[in-house]
């Protein structure tokens, strides 16, 4: 008798990773090679999950209070012209975590940079800083591995 196969590992990635087209300047990137079975992978993107639209303006952190701050109400995401998309982005985080504890996911690929996805570097305004995404900040809080793609 043969054994059934081994259920999958489901692991989160970004959707501008894979080409969706979900990226604030609807931009379709070149799909990156994720080192995981296609059936495993489970596409989100958090900012459309939040409720923006695709194409957006950019969104920045202020004050250079990342996702982890932003998490605890103790800094905010603007778009380019100031209005406030907090919410938005807190509300992709929460669906995102709720996506990958419906599946069993214990490791993220993320897209670096991204106010969402990014795990190591991510905009407060114009420049470029250490710090993480909202969304990155959720998961990782909640135990799942974050993994940067470039
Ligand atoms: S980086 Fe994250 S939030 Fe931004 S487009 Fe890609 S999946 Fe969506």
């Amino acid at each position: 008798m043969t054994k059934p196969p081994e259920p999958t590992e489901k692991v989160l990635v970004s959707a501008c990773l894979l080409g969706y087209r979900c990226r604030y300047n609807a931009e379709i990137l070149e799909p990156r090679k994720i080192p995981e079975p296609v059936d495993a992978i489970v596409p989100i993107c958090p900012e459309e999950l939040g409720g923006l639209p695709t194409p957006r303006t950019p969104s920045f952190f202020e004050d250079m209070q990342t996702g982890r701050e932003v998490l605890h109400g103790n800094g905010r995401v603007v778009s380019e012209a100031g209005e406030d998309r907090t919410a938005a982005f807190v509300n992709g985080a929460k669906k995102t975590l709720k996506i990958a504890k419906e599946a069993g996911a214990k490791r993220a690929y993320l897209k670096e940079r991204s106010p969402s996805c990014g795990c190591h570097t991510v905009y407060v305004g114009e420049d470029r800083v250490p710090g993480i995404g909202v969304t990155a900040a959720l998961l990782e809080e909640n135990g799942i591995v974050i993994i940067s793609v470039e």
